[in-house]
């Protein structure tokens, strides 16, 4: 783009789930001028092949490789953070895996003040987004931007998973996006013609030959620019370069749950002992900025398996592999068209419960280490769940004035009694579900952490020391009505002029899932917002 234009009607600031929608729908109305900044690459070549998500989950260059503050709930680690930096930004690195939530969640949002959140209204936005072809009525939406399939590929461990649930008691459920989340099913993907359907391919790239669309990447937005109560643009920078942008209407902060609290404390919003402690000039004083930080903590178990077809250990190593990508590029099939996960379960740990309270994924690989993700010499699968809705409430606040520097990132896991005894009970039914009856003729055994970790206290201390996020930061920009809020219910920074906040960071509450399909529908959300605030 051209450096020189310094003035857009939008400023959209994060080419990420959220952001991409906004600036593709902003486009729409072609009197409408629309800057992105992104601080990453354009997409990376290999983003399209599903499986890309084991290559980017530590990688330098298209993941921020974020990391905690040891706690000691959580035996003092530093437990990583990947989050997407490419146009398209976590859905570019994602695991693929849709879920819209539970009506709870959204009906809980407009229960704590949030008008036009309920499940009522959002369930008509994410009917808006999918383009869900295997659709078995019509709750679902089948002609939207966003593709998604059900998995398709024939492995013995699915249906024998289905039954050791149902064993158990628990349903199968044919859609669990559907009006019931509950029970056992395949999963549905993010995923068309093997292909990832993340935001940059689904929302900006038809918005590309629309003329009044200005991306820009590698630029990273430094801080706000904001004068008596209203932000009239932003400072970005390209290498050492610095650029100021203005904005004749509005700048919408779409930097995702960490980066976008960060932005505002950078640039005097927030509370204001953290501001003065960073040396940063207080211009308003919102202390609920980077609070309410929710993420799921996720518990993951491996086992060595029996049955060889029943796992794809072979498929990912040695000539096999090749073979493998072969067969990816010449028909989009196979290993590297796979998500993350293959069947979920969403169940209660607890009958008394009206809605499932914790979620399993089930998936036909094991790995020697999460980082490397090296397949197993030995076939074998793993199995990892969390509790949906965690009561531990952490948070993120800049470290310095500096914007390089990462922020103080503090998941406050496990500090919550009953958080902990789900996350145990969890792990319990985890096992209970491979280690059923119609199960025994593909399992082995347990590789890790294996049985001597069976007693409540054992298991504990075994999250205390493994468990890591289910990659989905949440919450820090908390959408509502009260002093412990940032936005309001049409995600405008309280108090601020022409600032809208739309990312993961407003949700309440974390959605009953994992989070990609909610942030695309905040999107979606915040485009009819400023769309019709703007007439
Ligand atoms: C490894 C991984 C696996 C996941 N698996 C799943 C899954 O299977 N299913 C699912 O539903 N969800 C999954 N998620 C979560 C989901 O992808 C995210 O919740 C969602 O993409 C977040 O959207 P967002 O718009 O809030 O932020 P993001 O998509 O992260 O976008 C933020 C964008 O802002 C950019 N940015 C940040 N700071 C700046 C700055 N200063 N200047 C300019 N640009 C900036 C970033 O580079 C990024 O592109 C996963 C996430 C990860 C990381």
């Amino acid at each position: 783009m051209n450096h020189k234009i310094k003035k857009f009607d939008y400023i959209v600031i994060g080419a990420g789930s959220a952001g991409s929608v906004i600036a593709s729908r902003l486009t729409e109305n072609a009197g409408n001028s629309v800057l992105l900044v992104e601080a990453g690459k354009s997409e990376h070549p290999f983003a399209r092949m599903p499986m890309s998500f084991g290559l980017f989950i530590n990688k330098p260059g298209v993941n921020w490789r974020y990391q905690s503050e040891p706690e000691s709930a959580t035996a003092n680690r530093n437990i990583p953070i990947p989050r997407g930096k490419m146009v398209g930004g976590s859905s570019s690195i994602n695991g693929l895996v849709y879920v819209r939530g539970q009506s709870l969640d959204y009906d809980t949002w407009a229960q704590y003040g949030n008008k036009g959140w309920s499940w009522e209204e959002v369930s008509k936005v994410f009917k808006k987004i999918e383009g869900y072809e295997d659709a078995i009525d019509d709750y679902r939406g089948t002609s939207g931007p966003l593709g998604i399939s059900e998995l398709s590929d024939k492995n013995p461990l699915y249906e024998a998973l289905f039954k050791s649930a149902e064993s158990l008691g628990y349903i199968r459920n044919k859609d669990y996006n559907g009006p019931n989340q509950e029970g056992i099913a395949r999963i549905q993907a993010t995923i068309r013609n093997g292909r990832r359907m993340s935001t940059n391919y689904c929302y900006l790239r038809p918005a590309e030959k629309r003329g009044n669309l200005n991306v820009i990447t590698e630029a990273q937005a430094q801080k706000l620019l904001v004068k008596d109560k209203k932000c009239y643009g932003i400072i970005y920078k390209i290498n050492n370069e610095v650029f100021h942008v203005h904005s004749n209407k509005e700048v919408i902060l779409s930097a995702g749950a960490i980066a976008s609290p960060q932005i505002l404390e950078l640039s005097g919003i927030g509370n204001p002992k953290i501001l003065m402690k960073n040396e940063i000039e207080v211009l308003h004083d919102l202390p609920a900025v980077g609070e309410n930080f929710q993420d799921h903590f996720m518990a993951r178990i491996q086992y060595k398996l029996k049955l060889r077809e029943a796992s794809y250990n072979h498929k990912g190593r040695g000539l096999n592999k090749l073979g493998e990508i072969i067969k990816y590029v010449s028909s989009g099939k196979g290993l590297f068209s796979m998500p993350a996960a293959s069947v979920i379960a969403f169940l209660k740990t607890n009958q008394n419960i009206e809605n499932p309270n914790i979620q399993i994924q089930f998936i036909p690989f094991s790995v020697e280490s999460l980082r490397k993700r090296v397949f197993h010499n030995f076939p074998g699968m793993a199995a990892a769940c969390y509790q949906l809705r965690p009561n531990s409430l952490g948070s993120i606040h800049i470290s310095s004035n500096n914007p390089n520097d990462y922020p103080s990132i503090k998941f406050n896991f496990f500090n919550d009694e009953t958080d902990k005894k789900t996350l145990i009970d969890a792990v319990k039914i985890m096992r209970s579900i491979v280690e059923a009856e119609p199960m025994n003729h593909i399992r082995d055994h347990e590789y890790s952490p294996g049985k001597l970790v069976s007693s409540d206290i054992e298991i504990e201390e075994f999250i205390r020391e493994n468990a890591e996020t289910g990659f989905h930061p949440s919450g820090t920009c908390r959408m509502g009505p009260g002093s412990n809020t940032v936005v309001d219910d049409r995600l405008k920074v309280h108090g601020i002029n022409g600032l809208r906040v739309a990312d993961a960071s407003i949700f309440p509450t974390i959605p009953s899932g994992n989070t990609n399909a909610a942030c695309i529908m905040v999107g979606e959300k915040a485009s009819e917002f400023i769309k019709s605030d703007n007439i």
